[in-house]
């Protein structure tokens, strides 16, 4: 099964998430800030990483989670 990301509020990030192969990286980083993240987790797990980007332990890229561009405004005034 190959490493996933998402993204979290940094309150509820379980950084890896071995059941699910699953690295959370906190909502509204930078893609940089992120990349590090899920590199410094992956190098945790023992998964040598490229000089750029990051693999999943079977060689594949690990994608970065997708940043929504809803504006998520509409949400919390309703809820309020
Ligand atoms: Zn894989």
């Amino acid at each position: 099964m190959c490493i996933r990301t998402e993204a979290a509020p940094a309150a509820l990030i379980l950084p890896w998430d071995p059941s699910r192969h699953v690295i959370t990286v906190p909502q509204g980083v930078p893609p940089e800030a992120a990349l590090i993240g899920v590199r410094a987790v992956l190098t945790e797990l023992a998964i040598p990483q490229p000089s750029a980007g990051a693999r999943c332990w079977c060689g594949a890229a690990v994608e970065l989670p997708r940043v929504p561009n809803r504006q998520e405004d509409e949400v919390i005034h309703r809820a309020s």
